[in-house]
């Protein structure tokens, strides 16, 4: 996949192709106190994010790094205390909206084809506590599992938002022509949206829940999201359960894609018909949703929820340990420093959110925040991200010394 930014900056030499607007279409308001905080922004971290081939040894081919966050959540992690926070009539006036705006009533996407905003994802705090709890509430797993899957959730169906307009950009530069700001209006239903795309959006959600992988797969989990969530939505939305499967999903972004085309100034002209369309959705990378920021709307303060800690790494490479951390991995034992490699290759590799290290966050200190990182069943090292970006191995030992229970 290409970088959008250098995307972007060829666009301007398209005429008509990226404009100026204040407000993104379809936005739901937020309020002026919420405080947005991008949770992954591979623009601001620059091009050079670690690749997966770093991981030389046989230790299988590593799992595909995926966006799970850390979260920590007030009410000291106490989901039932959640609940009752947002209040009955915030979740019945949630609910409702659901019904009339479909998904992207929890959550959006802003397109890059528009000037002056910040593009990306927007996932606000308060509807991952409403999915979490009135859609997987029932579900086998604990709080923390329900709201990674609310998460995700929101997070696939947008992210087809954003294949959607690398689509219709990958047209404009082979075409030369405006299709996004031209195409997109005409295409809308009196709803205000463009059913087929939600109809995918719907799909990709539920295919991500469907194929989770380790430890976000929750019996269940798909099915209530099915009848709780996509079944109660609009037209469009509601039939992404017809194109889950892989075949029927591409034809329909196929489908999709011939209708943006058709809408691009001088239509006749381009000779379209034998394109092969799929491709420029981007979506045969894996790692495509890399190239896609996501914004946490912290709007706890106006649900009533106390504040949440969210937070991302793609990945974690420890710049420093200190003489304690040193001192103490050699005296743990020969064995130890091993696991300390091993665990430093994942944590650049793979990622902090490989779900063996059990990265999590311990503790904030003034000068950043301590994480924590499982070498094995006994072993645990805390590292700290400090206010520079440096990663420090602060301290390393048995768990019940590390304080941990
Ligand atoms: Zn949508």
């Amino acid at each position: 996949m290409k970088s959008i930014n250098h995307i972007r900056k060829e666009l301007e030499d398209i005429s008509g192709a990226i404009i100026d607007i204040d407000i993104p279409p379809n936005e739901v308001p937020t309020g002026a106190e919420d405080e947005v905080v991008s949770l992954w922004n591979k623009e601001m971290l620059g091009e050079n994010t670690n690749d997966l081939s770093q991981v030389t040894e046989k230790e299988q081919s590593p799992p595909d790094r995926i966006l799970d966050p850390i979260f920590e959540y007030g009410a000291e992690n106490n989901p039932d205390q959640l609940v009752k926070n947002l209040g009955k009539d915030e979740t019945e006036k949630i609910r409702k909206s659901i019904e009339v705006k479909g998904i992207d009533a929890l959550a959006w996407y802003v397109s890059y084809h528009y000037r002056g905003l910040q593009w990306g994802i927007y996932i606000p705090i308060s509807s991952l506590v409403f999915l979490a709890y009135n859609v997987f509430g029932s579900l086998p797993c604990n709080g923390l599992t329900k709201i990674k899957l609310a998460f995700r959730a929101l997070h696939q169906h947008e992210l087809f938002h954003f294949s959607t307009d690398y689509m219709t950009s990958q047209i404009e530069l082979i075409t030369r022509k405006p299709c996004h700001v031209i195409s997109r209006p005409k295409l809308k239903n009196n709803g205000g949206y463009i059913a087929w795309e939600e109809q995918l959006a719907n799909a990709a959600m539920l295919q991500s829940i469907l194929y989770a992988p380790g430890t976000l797969k929750v019996p269940n989990a798909y099915k209530q999201l099915l009848v709780a969530i996509v079944k109660q939505q609009p037209a469009g939305y509601r039939d992404g359960p017809k194109v889950v499967k892989t075949k029927p999903f591409i034809k329909l972004a196929e489908k999709l894609a011939q209708d943006f085309i058709a809408y691009i100034p001088d239509y006749e002209l381009i000779h379209a018909d034998n394109w092969e369309l799929w491709p420029l959705y981007g979506r045969y990378e894996r790692l495509h949703w890399e190239n896609c920021p996501v914004h946490i709307i912290h709007d706890e303060k106006r649900f009533g929820i106390a504040p949440w800690f969210v937070d991302y790494f793609g990945s974690v490479a420890i710049n420093q340990e200190t003489d304690e951390f040193k001192k103490r991995l050699l005296e743990l034992g020969k064995h130890v420093p091993k696991l300390w490699k091993k665990a430093c290759r994942f944590l650049a590799s793979v990622g902090p959110s490989y779900p063996g290290l059990g990265f999590e966050k311990w503790r904030s200190r003034p000068d950043g925040t301590v994480y924590s990182v499982r070498l094995n069943d006994d072993i645990r090292v805390h590292v700290l991200y400090d206010k520079s970006s440096m990663w420090t191995a602060l301290k390393v030992g048995h768990h019940k010394e590390m304080g941990h229970g």
